[in-house]
């Protein structure tokens, strides 16, 4: 499988992602469920307009699974998903619309965790992350592919498995180190609190379903 390089710029957004410049690694939460969510968001306004398209409320949520075993973290969502096409453009590169960006200057008037209200976005997965894999399938489309990178160095996608229309985002979780601890990224408790703190005006469920412990 050939590797392919991700955009110079996207490159050192990777990199300090990677090196972890963040004291407040566990905002890479926020920015996947919040990815999850605009996901079911965007079925649920094609919805509105595609009669032939029926938004079931009970169908669309977010699950968050942590496994010690595999040492992985997976948010899965039953949103629009991504063909290959949208897995290249949309991951390989910086996504223009709100990576980086101020979320919104309310947000900033009391000085407070400036840091955190940046929506760093996806690549903030690699502040706890080693590899994260990617696996999704399109609205629509029968086929899915699975997206994997370890960081900087570039990312992978080929065809894969997925019953049913979303997205898995499969988070390695680093090993602990001396300075830095990451193993909490894997405990109930701990995901719990983080959710609760940043994700409570999710409008869809959160679920959590614990394996390997
Ligand atoms: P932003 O959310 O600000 O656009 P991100 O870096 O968080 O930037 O995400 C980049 C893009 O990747 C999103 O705009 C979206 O198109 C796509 N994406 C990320 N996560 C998902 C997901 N779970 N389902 C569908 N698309 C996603
Ligand atoms: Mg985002």
């Amino acid at each position: 499988m050939a590797k392919k390089q991700f955009k110079a710029e996207s490159k050192r957004l990777l990199e300090m992602m990677i090196n972890s410049i963040y004291t407040q690694k566990e905002i890479f939460l926020r920015e996947l469920i919040s990815n999850a969510s605009d996901a079911i968001d965007k079925i649920y306004y094609r919805a509105l307009t595609d009669s032939s398209l029926v938004f079931n409320k009970d169908d669309y949520y977010v699950k968050i699974t942590p496994d010690k075993g595999s040492r992985t973290l997976t948010i899965s969502d039953t949103g629009i998903g991504m063909t290959k096409e949208e897995l290249e453009n949309n991951l390989g590169v910086i996504a223009k619309s709100g990576s980086f960006a101020f979320k919104n200057e309310n947000e900033l008037k009391d000085g407070h965790h400036i840091i955190g209200q940046f929506g760093v976005g996806f690549y903030s997965a690699f502040m706890v992350a080693d590899q994260v894999t990617v696996i999704s399938r399109a609205l629509g489309s029968e086929e899915a592919y699975k997206w994997e990178s370890k960081g900087a160095d570039g990312y992978t996608i080929e065809p894969s498995e997925k019953a049913s229309v979303g997205t898995d985002i499969i988070l390695h979780i680093k090993q602990n180190t001396d300075d830095e601890q990451y193993d909490e990224y894997l405990e109930e408790y701990r995901l719990r609190s983080i959710i609760k703190k940043y994700s409570d005006f999710i409008r869809y469920p959160i679920k959590m379903d614990v394996k390997g412990q």
